[in-house]
């Protein structure tokens, strides 16, 4: 695989990065990931968009403009021969001697781009449907940022698949936040859909606000707020989105069915819905 580290597109094994990138020393940096169908990037003006805000947010500089990221993105997915996957973008702060102060004005970021395929589209979750396990959300107070800080969900993820669940739920003051990489959604008995609204609590999904774009365009209802984890036990339907799983069913919570206990028909349309916008705008 050719990944591209400042600069360089060169062979996985070839490249380096400092070790004292802040990155590594301070998880001090944001990341990205970009949906890749049929060669294309699903998205990525809003993942643009959002990477913007997230360098903002922590006066991170930025390493160029969007058309220089999305020239690289379409140089990797061309040299990668990458038809179904996606491009993961990360900036740190760079290297410096190590002070957690910010190193001084001037010190170059680091940019890391990389592709990984995916049977993204016909996954078995996305048949059978996920189980999740709730847990506590232990993350910093700013999930709006998308920091390469991922430790707690990492640990979260391997706690859920410890009590025989795919993936974890995070629960604050008794509500679901989100998923450990990707928001949460319920649908109510009748027939609205339920998702956190947005706030430093969760991060501000790309696919979260293409399928409620999706969802107002065909008349389905749906409302931006807090669920508790016993109302998402008594829900109809309940689903998750993110770039690298769209909108995938969730069939039950700490073992709990979900409905029917099978992937419900609003979330299996959702994602047809969402997968057919995305592509139809996809570059
Ligand atoms: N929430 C968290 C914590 C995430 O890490 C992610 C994606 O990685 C999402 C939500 C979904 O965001 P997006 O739809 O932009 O992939």
């Amino acid at each position: 695989r050719i990944v591209y580290v400042n600069g360089a597109y060169v062979p996985e094994a070839e490249a380096t990065i400092s070790v004292f990138d802040r990155g590594l020393l301070f998880a001090d940096g944001v990341y990205e990931v970009t949906a890749v169908i049929g060669g294309k990037l699903l998205d990525f003006a809003a993942h643009m968009a959002r990477l913007r805000r997230s360098l903002r947010e922590l006066a991170l500089p930025s390493p160029m403009e969007d058309d220089a990221i999305l020239a690289i993105h379409r140089e990797l997915v061309a040299r990668n021969a990458l038809d179904l996957g996606h491009v993961y973008l990360m900036v740190t702060r760079g290297a410096a001697d190590r002070d957690f102060a910010f190193p001084p004005e001037g010190t170059k970021p680091s940019l890391v781009l990389f592709t990984q395929a995916r049977a993204a589209i016909e996954t078995p979750e996305a048949t059978r449907g996920l189980k999740v396990a709730t847990v506590p959300d232990l993350r910093w107070a700013r999930r709006d940022i998308k920091t390469v800080q991922l430790l707690y969900p990492s640990m979260a993820k391997m706690e859920a698949r410890s009590r025989g669940a795919d993936d974890a739920w995070m629960v604050e003051d008794g509500f679901v936040t989100e998923g450990t990489s990707n928001n949460a959604y319920i649908v109510t008995q009748e027939g609205t859909i339920v998702t956190r609204s947005l706030s430093n609590a969760i991060l501000h999904g790309i696919t979260r606000a293409a399928v409620l774009r999706t969802a107002a365009e065909h008349g389905v209802r749906v409302e931006e707020r807090a669920f508790t984890v016993d109302e998402a036990k008594g829900a109809r339907e309940a689903f998750i989105t993110s770039a690298g799983a769209f909108v995938t069913p969730v069939v039950a919570i700490d073992d709990v069915p979900v409905g029917t206990g099978m992937p419900g028909e609003l979330t299996k349309r959702m994602r047809a819905n969402y997968l057919e916008e995305a592509l139809r705008t996809a570059i």
